[in-house]
C-alpha cells in the first residue's frame, strides 16, 4: 500500500498569456519539489487522458463540445477573461480529468491507500456549462461522481481548501446528494460566490467563509466547529480533497495568510478523518497556488502527510 502520485505531463503544454499567474512554472515547481529523493517511496503514473464521455458526468454534451471547438491549432483563445486555450489544453485538461480517475479507481482497488494528482489547468471553477477561473472541466466534481456512478459508493465527500470557493464544484454537485461539498474561502473574493447560506438541493453543501486576514486559526476552528462534524455526520466512503495552496501568505491573489503548517494541519485532519470514516482513502487533486516557492513547499508538505498514512 502506497501513496500513488499521478502527474499530468501535458500541463506543461498548457499555454496562457504572459504574465498570468496559473503558469506552466507552477506545475515545473511541483513537479521539481516531488523529485526530492525524500518523495522515492511514491508509485509514480502518468494522467491518461480521459474519455468525452467521463467528461459527461459533469457537463452537458453541447458545452464538451464547445470546449473542444473552442480549441485553437495556434496562438491562444479566450473562453472567459481569466481562461485561455492553447493548442496544448485540450490534453492538458483531459489528462487532468483522467488522472483524477486513474486516482479514484486505485484508491477504491485498494492499489494504493491514497493519491495526489499533481495537474493543470485547475478545475474547481468550472461550472456545468462555463469554462472560468482558469479551468475547463469540474476534476474533482467529475472524480466524485466516477466513484459514485461507476464504482458504486453511495456517499462521497469533497473538501476544497484553496483560497477561493470553488463554485464550479458546487454548481455541479447542487443536486448530487450522495455527495457532501465543504468548501472554506476567503470572502470577499474571487468569484463572490459560497455565502454560508449556499446549502445545495439537499443540504449537502457547507460553505466556510473566511474574512481577509483571519489566518489559520480561525480556518482551524471553522474546520473542526463545523466541517468535521459534518462530515462525520455524512459519513463518506471516500473524500476527495481540492487542493489549493493560494492561501498561503505568500500568495500573490488572495489575503488568508495561511502557513505551510497550515496546510499540513489540514492535509492531517483530513486523514484522520479519512482513517476514522472510510478507511484512509483520499484522493487530492492540485487547484490553485500563485507563489511558486510557496506552492512548491506546501505541496511538499502536504505529499509528505499522504506518504506518512500511505506507507
Ligand atoms: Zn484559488
Amino acid at each position: 500500500m502506497t501513496t500513488l502520485l499521478v502527474e499530468n505531463h501535458a500541463g506543461l503544454s498548457h499555454q496562457m498569456p504572459p504574465g498570468h499567474p496559473e503558469q506552466i512554472a507552477r506545475l515545473e515547481a511541483v513537479f521539481s519539489a516531488l523529485s526530492d529523493p525524500a518523495f522515492d517511496a511514491l508509485t509514480r503514473a502518468e494522467a491518461p487522458l480521459c474519455t468525452e464521455d467521463d467528461l459527461l458526468l459533469g457537463h452537458p454534451a453541447d458545452y464538451v463540445a464547445a470546449v473542444k471547438a473552442a480549441m485553437p491549432e495556434s496562438g491562444l483563445k479566450s473562453l472567459d477573461p481569466d481562461t485561455h486555450a492553447s493548442p496544448g489544453s485540450w490534453d492538458a485538461a483531459l489528462k487532468g480529468v483522467g488522472g483524477c480517475l486513474m486516482a479514484v479507481d486505485a484508491v477504491l482497488s485498494g492499489a494504493a491507500t491514497n493519491a495526489f494528482v499533481a495537474t493543470r489547468p485547475p478545475g474547481h471553477h468550472a461550472e456545468k456549462t462555463r469554462a472560468m477561473g482558469f479551468c475547463f472541466f469540474g476534476n474533482a466534481a467529475i472524480a466524485a461522481k466516477h466513484a459514485l456512478d461507476r464504482h458504486g459508493l453511495s456517499r462521497v465527500a469533497v473538501v476544497d481548501f484553496d483560497v477561493h470557493h470553488g463554485n464550479g464544484t458546487q454548481d455541479i454537485l447542487w443536486d448530487e446528494g450522495r455527495t457532501l461539498f465543504v468548501s472554506s474561502h476567503q470572502m470577499p473574493l474571487y468569484p463572490g460566490s459560497g455565502s454560508a447560506g449556499e446549502r445545495g438541493a439537499s443540504n449537502n453543501i457547507l460553505n466556510l467563509p473566511l474574512p481577509p486576514n483571519s489566518g489559520g486559526a480561525e480556518m482551524r476552528a471553522a474546520y473542526e466547529r463545523r466541517a468535521f462534524p459534518a462530515l462525520r455526520a455524512f459519513e463518506p466512503e471516500l473524500i476527495i480533497i481540492s487542493a489549493g495552496f493560494d492561501a498561503h501568505h505568500d500568495d500573490p491573489l488572495a489575503n488568508l495568510v495561511w502557513t505551510t503548517e497550515d496546510f499540513n494541519w489540514i492535509t492531517r485532519a483530513l486523514l484522520d478523518l479519512a482513517d476514522e470514516l472510510c478507511g484512509g482513502r483520499v484522493v487530492s487533486t492540485l487547484e490553485g497556488g500563485y507563489d511558486l516557492t510557496a506552492l512548491a513547499t506546501s505541496v511538499a508538505g502536504h505529499v509528505t502527510e499522504l506518504m506518512e498514512r500511505g506507507a
